[in-house]
């Protein structure tokens, strides 16, 4: 039997797109440098049953299986290997209940966070990971670890997911080793996720937001240690650069409402997210904030209106696509301890000045994630770019990548600046777990 009858035994002919039917969206994810790759079919299973059927007859065929969620990423993580498969999970995306009681929803991997999100919203409650792209799946977000905005106060999504197959809606667990971990961040490497028991909280009534201009961008990092460490709590905590934020304002015809001096004089901006239970308890919160940004240094402190506050978060989460209109080569989202922001800014000032590169920015400041965009053309010259910013965010103890993952864009760095016990003992767990090498081959090792 072929491949393909196989595979169409498991999950029905019908759910097996081979050829022209394997349309070209499945070929690639968001990464600006891995190239599309057509696979040998696209297979849609409707159940967990049915993907065991179809990882039986990859295993028979010794065929790579690379699992899609929503094809979002950032690291060329989904991009097919060429004669393997790709696992869709658009059929298994059943919200297959919300447990009001035990604040824990169990979805189906291929449900979006757009969808959890609007089931959710009537009840008052919210799954709190917002990576920028809300079409993204949940399978996707497990597999890639994804952060978002709002890490700062409420943690990555592996802090979220308490169990896939293993755990499930218990709050806590120490019972051997915690296999939902091992499996959040892996990147379809070691396992597919078909179900996942995400962490509810109460949906905050009241929200304002901030935005602090800073003279310089030293300023900027050297006030995110002050703020995370006023109690106050900031649920959003990003930094834009100067030129990033004047893209992403052109972009989305946005008016803050800055004055023009101070347009034309900051370097750099934060933006701060506040979210209370009261109104009275957010004003009180908005003012010691606004005192606070001022004592570090902020050149003015503005209250965004709420409708502008809101554009500014969607061209934030945005920033991306206005990086890639705008002719960006690559995408990097290193993280450094927060407190070694300006060291690391200044690491990468110097590489970009050395090597004739633009690297403008903004990022998660609050948890020392610091997104830059790439502009340098000649692949080379980019490369050692891209080694000289790895090696100094690894330097101040940091990593290659805070959230979008290594996939196959940034492999070959991390395989060459990583610890390689680390390293090792990763490709250890990785035959424990796929003993064929058959998972996302090419992916992270
Ligand atoms: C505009 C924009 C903004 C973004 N902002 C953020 C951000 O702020 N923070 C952030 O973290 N990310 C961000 N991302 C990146 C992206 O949205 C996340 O990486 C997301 O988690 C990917 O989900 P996905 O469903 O699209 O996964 P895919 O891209 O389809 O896959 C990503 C990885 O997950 C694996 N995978 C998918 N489903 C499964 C499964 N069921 N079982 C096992 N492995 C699986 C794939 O094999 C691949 O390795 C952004 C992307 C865009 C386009």
């Amino acid at each position: 039997m072929s491949v393909l009858e196989d595979l169409a035994m498991a999950v029905g002919p019908k759910h097996v797109l081979a050829g022209e039917a394997a349309k070209d969206d499945y070929h690639h994810d968001e990464s600006l440098t891995v190239p599309a790759v057509c696979p040998l079919a696209v297979v849609l299973p409707g159940s967990t049953e049915e993907l065991s059927g179809v990882l039986a007859a990859a295993s028979r065929h010794r065929v790579a299986v690379t699992a899609r969620g929503s094809g979002t990423g950032m690291s060329g993580a989904c991009t097919p290997v060429d004669g393997g498969i790709v696992v869709s999970f658009e059929r298994m995306s059943r919200i297959i209940e919300i447990d009001q009681a035990n604040h824990v929803a169990v979805v189906q991997a291929g449900v979006q966070l757009d969808q959890l999100d609007s089931a959710l919203a009537p009840l008052g409650l919210m799954y709190p990971v917002y990576p920028g792209e809300y079409s993204a799946s949940l399978g996707g977000n497990v597999a890639t670890n994804a952060g978002g905005m709002r890490a700062v106060r409420y943690g990555v999504t592996r802090h979220q997911v308490v169990g896939i197959r293993c755990g499930g809606k218990v709050a806590k667990l120490s019972s051997g080793y915690d296999l939902t971990q091992l499996i959040a961040g892996s990147e379809g490497t070691l396992a597919l996720v078909t179900l996942a028991y995400l962490r509810l909280y109460p949906r905050p009534a009241f929200n304002a937001t901030l935005l602090a201009p800073f003279s310089t961008l030293e300023a900027v990092a050297a006030a995110v240690p002050t703020v995370v460490g006023s109690g106050i709590g900031p649920s959003i905590l990003e930094y834009v650069d100067m030129l990033t934020m004047a893209a992403m304002t052109a972009h989305s015809g946005i008016d803050l409402g800055v004055a023009d001096e101070i347009r034309s004089t900051a370097l750099a901006y934060l933006v701060v997210g506040l979210e209370a239970r009261s109104e009275t308890r957010l004003e009180e919160d908005a003012e010691a904030m606004a005192e606070l940004l001022a004592k570090a240094g902020a050149m003015e402190v503005y209250v965004l209106p709420p409708g502008s506050a809101v554009q500014l978060i969607e061209a934030r989460e945005k920033a991306f696509w206005v990086a890639k209109a705008n002719g960006a080569d690559d995408v990097l989202d290193v993280v450094v301890p927060r407190a070694a922001i300006p060291a690391f800014m200044a690491a990468v000032a110097e590489v970009a000045s050395s090597t004739g590169s633009l690297l403008p920015g903004c990022g998660h400041a609050g948890d020392g994630n610091v997104h830059l965009a790439v502009f340098q053309p000649d692949p080379e010259t980019r490369h050692e770019v891209e080694r000289r910013v790895f090696e100094a965010g690894l330097t101040l103890g940091g990593a290659i990548s805070g959230e979008h993952g290594i996939g196959r864009a940034k492999r070959d760095l991390f395989l060459e600046l990583e610890d390689p016990a680390k390293v090792e003992l990763m490709r250890r767990l990785k035959a424990a777990f796929d003993p064929l090498g058959i998972l996302n081959p090419g992916v992270t090792l």
